[in-house]
């Protein structure tokens, strides 16, 4: 099994199109569950060589006592809890509608993975509904035609990481690989089916061999009383640990577990580019672990370099704090050495722990969860652009060649990390400083340290 996308959005924008372009045929038996799959057309989808479940919420033929407003939301709500994924559609023709709005608002409720599609694009009639559907701040929006099936190649680059993220996980989530060490077994079973609502955290412990991860794993499972450790029947690529880390559930990709594991004894090899890359991919939030005696090692900062690029949330640990002795000192010098060494990573907590001890780990879990909170961030438009005209006069952008650029707009087109589109007359000739300037700012204005902020400079004709 593959993921759930669900088409949801006003009526008439072309849901049921695009619907039957993905399913053909292959329409799969729904559910007889009175009140909910009977509203909803079910399929099974093709898109290239990617397979996977499509849900239509187009379904208003039956006649009922309700009006068709609260149908269409109630139709919608379902979708987004059944689906993994959700495609917005809106009609690039008709621009952005205050009843799309209804729409946004409900899956941003529901704090739903969204792709944003501006259907009926063909041709020049949808260019600046494509671009309003930036204003909706869930994301780059993709233009399609539904009709004439263009854009498919997009939709197509879209969903393929998704794909590839969900199958990963059900592999992770099935028993033989996951090692359930939660208390609650009705809990843990719930979450296991359901990726979207009460999903426990991801987090990969990364660092050389001998920083302490094991010892750090094992002193948070300790912690917990939790008394089950790794089982056989664990598969090198999907190790993950569940847990709950004082009241937060977690899963925890276990590298250091997964070279013992596979009887890889020597302490001294490298921790792989693969394993490190692994880690970072199925995290949320990397902690980066160190060695106080050997901080910022070419390794260290490689990792901490790929989970940058990779776009994950980081928070670095300093472990073994407990056997340092000029703890003030050396403080100062790790603190310097970071800011050199890791410029991409300005503002990431610096927490000192003890794995051996548990000293600093309380820290280490308010960080984590911080660092979670502002990867997901939003900040509304309105705020965007009273700030952004603030940015503007403390230092305006420059005029190359006399002519200054305009930044118009800037709206949030993503979270996880948090991404930003801003609109311009001349993208191509924005300095890299400007950009850099703007980054900064919003990092400092909105509070969002430690999280690798994108921006995105897009062309408004
Ligand atoms: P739904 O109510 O959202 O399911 O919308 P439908 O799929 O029934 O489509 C509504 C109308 O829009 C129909 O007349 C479709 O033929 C038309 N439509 C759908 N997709 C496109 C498209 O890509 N381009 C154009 N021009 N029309 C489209
Ligand atoms: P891993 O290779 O990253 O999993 O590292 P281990 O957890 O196996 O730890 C490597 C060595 O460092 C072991 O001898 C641990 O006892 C020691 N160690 C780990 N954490 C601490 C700590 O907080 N303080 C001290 N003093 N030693 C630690």
């Amino acid at each position: 099994m593959s993921f759930t996308l669900a088409i949801v959005g006003r009526p008439n924008v072309g849901k049921s199109t695009l619907f039957n372009r993905l399913v053909g045929k292959r329409l799969a038996l729904v559910d007889d569950q009175p009140g909910v799959t009977r509203d909803l057309r079910e399929g099974d989808a093709r898109l290239g060589d990617l397979r996977f479940t499509v849900i239509d919420t187009a379904g208003l033929e039956e006649a009922t006592d309700e009006s068709l407003q609260g149908r269409m939301r109630r139709l919608t709500e379902r979708a987004v809890e059944m689906a993994d994924v959700c495609l917005f559609m809106i009609d690039a023709r008709a621009g952005v509608l205050a009843a799309d709005q209804v729409f946004a608002e409900i899956l941003r409720k529901k704090n739903a993975h969204v792709i944003v599609a501006a259907n009926k694009a063909e041709g020049k009639a949808g260019e600046a509904g494509v671009l309003e559907a930036y204003a909706l701040g869930l994301g780059e929006p993709l233009a399609i035609s539904s009709e004439h099936g263009e854009g498919f190649e997009d939709l197509y680059t879209t969903l393929l990481p998704l794909s590839d993220e969900f199958a990963e996980r059900e592999k992770d989530l099935t028993p033989e690989t996951d090692v359930d060490v939660s208390e609650d077994d009705d809990e843990a079973e719930g979450k296991s089916r359901d990726f979207s609502k009460g999903k426990p955290l991801q987090i990969a412990v990364v660092g050389r061999p001998n920083a302490g991860k094991s010892t750090l794993i094992n002193q948070l499972l300790g912690e917990e009383r939790l008394l089950t450790g790794p089982e056989a029947g664990i598969t090198r690529d999907a190790i993950s640990l569940r847990f709950k880390w004082g009241d937060t559930p977690v899963r925890m990709f276990d590298t250091a577990g997964m070279r013992k594991k596979a009887k890889i004894q020597d302490k001294l090899e490298k921790l792989s580019v693969s394993d490190g890359l692994r880690a970072v991919k199925f995290a949320e939030v990397v902690v980066v672990l160190l060695d106080a005696e050997i901080p910022f090692e070419q390794q260290d900062l490689r990792i901490a370099d790929l989970a940058e690029r990779e776009g994950r949330a980081v928070v670095v640990a300093v472990n073994k704090w407990d056997i340092e002795e000029n703890k003030q000192e050396k403080l100062r010098d790790l603190k310097e050495a970071f800011t050199r060494l890791l410029p991409q990573l300005r503002g990431a907590p610096l927490i000192t722990v003890s794995a051996k001890t548990g000293r600093g780990l309380e820290r280490l879990r308010e960080a984590v969860l911080e660092a979670h909170e502002t990867w997901n961030r939003r900040v509304t438009t309105a705020q965007l652009n009273r700030w952004l005209s603030g940015m503007l006069e403390a230092h305006p952008p420059p005029a190359p060649g006399g002519k200054r650029i305009k930044l118009r707009y800037m709206t949030q087109a993503k979270t996880r990390p948090p991404g930003f589109v801003v609109m311009c007359s001349h993208p191509e000739k924005m300095p890299e400083s400007y950009s850099r300037y703007l980054v900064n700012g919003l990092r400092e204005s909105f509070n969002m340290p430690g999280t690798p902020i994108r921006l995105y400079v897009r062309s408004q004709s």
